[in-house]
């Protein structure tokens, strides 16, 4: 097995960096190490930084209308490259083909709505406000950003950052997740081709060392960030202290209701492809099912027999519908949070702690699992479990869904199944999480809308892609304007200036 080195992309070429610390990428199906990962030292940092700042003063000043015609041919090569991203997402995150190739669509959605900037950013305009004055606003590049970004999405969460802090003007440093990093690479190469001037996208590896030279960076205005909670709190504090920017989205523990006059079979099928796709590494994955009087047993009936229906396995194999975990660790975590629910009195319906994939034996692999009558004061309710695991909670009524869901600190996406439109009502308008689906199990918005969660999966004001994306990346400028005609007679005066 030969190990790819995996460089960075600094100044518009492949760089090996200064740096000497290197590590492991693997394939999770297989456990084996496929790359060996460069991580930037300070000198590498300041090499992308200093790069980026210089490509930020030339790319402010091309047109808009020259940045557009780049987007256009990155849109066209991303779509043209689906296939390769897929196979480099699969080959280091585990996902399957298809679902590799459905993240490259949804990212693309993005580069689609920064395409149409120019309507977006057109800016407004009131003429005459005051006798011979004109005002007028638009917004402006903020100047090197970064992006922070997490493993469970290497193409889709880079895309939807880097094309509207491009199209606003921008320069952007991706620094990707250091578990699947090669995807970010052929990112760089695509936007290359595309006409982009080198520095204005450059993809730098690294750890918490890197990180937190970005986040204390002088040059750097502002940081976008997409992880877990406890390091999107860690980016918010340190780089806001640093005088940035930043937006930083954090972890997710989604619910999904179900209530009695739901049609079950349609809830059980959503809720097994939302829970279980992408092995549950997805901040919007439902790992929560309420279920609400009497459509508990129905339910957990119905998911029990779809879990034991899914196909898990390498994620190349055509009928696999489930790969592997991402690190032998995250397995761990996985089989201990099951463990721990069947001793503090869940019932395990569907146990997939001792799945073994013939001819994988070395992959981190943990089957589909069902865990009914979970309390909320379990590790199963309270942790971010990140895997294939939906722990159904019985509750008596749809108040009681909403404080369960309330109460829980973490607010990303919900989704509720009804027949009523009554009861759909009064749960998107009770509930505290940003993103909420009526019979949708997974409502990640439309890139014309922006996404965030609430609570304590988003630190910062602005929700990520769509219109707060362009807000975030760019600064408002208001222009107040007279030009008098020489006979016009314009008075000073001492008062504040009021207008007429
Ligand atoms: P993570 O927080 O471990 O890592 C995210 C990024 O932060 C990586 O680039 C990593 O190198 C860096 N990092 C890790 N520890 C750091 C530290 N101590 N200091 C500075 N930087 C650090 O997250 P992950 O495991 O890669 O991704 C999974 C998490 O991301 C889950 O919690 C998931 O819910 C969340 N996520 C959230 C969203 C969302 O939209 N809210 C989307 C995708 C993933």
């Amino acid at each position: 097995m030969t190990v790819t080195e995996i460089h960075h992309w600094i100044n518009g070429a492949e760089d090996a960096g200064s740096g000497s610390q290197r590590q492991d990428v693997y394939n999770p199906a297989t456990g084996q190490v496929t790359g060996s990962l460069h991580l930037a030292d300070r000198q590498d940092l300041e090499q992308a930084v200093q790069a980026a700042r210089a490509a930020a003063d030339t790319w402010s000043e091309v047109s808009m209308s020259k940045r557009m015609q780049v987007m256009f041919k990155f849109r066209e090569l991303v779509h043209a490259h689906t296939h390769d991203l897929a196979a480099l997402i699969t080959a280091e995150h585990g996902k399957v083909l298809s679902d590799a190739a459905g993240e490259v669509g949804r990212g693309l959605e993005v580069v689609e709505f920064a395409c149409a900037l120019p309507q977006t950013l057109k800016g407004e305009y009131s003429d005459q406000f005051s006798t011979g004055i004109d005002v007028y606003s638009f917004r402006q590049p903020l100047g090197v950003v970064a992006g922070i970004t997490p493993f469970n999405f290497p193409v889709m969460v880079p895309l939807w950052m880097s094309p509207i802090a491009i199209a606003t003007g921008n320069a952007f440093i991706l620094k990707p997740s250091e578990r699947d990093p090669s995807a970010s690479m052929l990112l760089a190469k695509l936007y290359k081709e595309a006409g982009l001037p080198g520095g204005v996208f450059q993809v730098l590896h690294g750890d918490k060392e890197t990180v937190d030279g970005l986040l204390t960076h002088e040059q750097i205005d502002g940081i976008s960030f997409v992880g877990s909670t406890p390091v999107a709190q860690h980016i918010h504090q340190t780089a806001t202290a640093h005088g940035k920017r930043v937006q930083a989205l954090g972890g997710a523990k989604n619910h999904a209701v179900v209530m009695p006059d739901a049609d079950l079979d349609l809830a059980a099928d959503h809720l097994s492809a939302a829970g279980f796709g992408s092995a549950g590494e997805r901040c919007m994955a439902i790992s929560v099912a309420v279920a609400v009087g009497e459509a508990a047993d129905g339910l957990v009936d119905k998911l029990g027999q779809r879990a034991r229906d899914i196909t898990v396995g390498e994620g190349t194999e055509p009928d696999v519908e489930m790969g592997p975990l991402i690190t032998p660790a995250s397995k761990d975590r996985v089989k201990r949070i099951v463990t721990e629910a069947e001793s503090d009195g869940a019932a395990v319906v569907v146990d997939g702690r001792d799945l073994v994939v013939e001819g994988k034996e070395e992959g981190f692999f943990v089957g589909p699992t069902v865990l009914d009558r979970v309390k909320e004061e379990m590790s199963a309710y309270q942790e971010e479990i990140f895997g294939p695991v939906l722990a159904v909670v019985r509750v008596d009524s749809l108040e009681d869904a909403i404080r369960v869901i309330n109460s829980n600190p973490y607010g990303n996406g919900t989704a509720i199944f009804t027949g009523s439109g009554n009861v759909a009502r009064t749960f998107k308008r009770g509930v505290t999480v940003g993103m909420v689906g009526v019979n949708v199990p997974i409502p990640v918005p439309a890139a014309q809308h922006s996404f965030g969660g609430w609570k304590d999966s988003l630190f910062g004001d602005h929700h990520i892609y769509g219109p707060d994306g362009v807000r975030f990346y760019t600064r408002g400028k208001v222009i107040t304007e007279r030009w008098p005609h020489q006979n016009d007679v314009v008075t000073a005066s001492m008062n504040f200036p009021s207008h007429d």
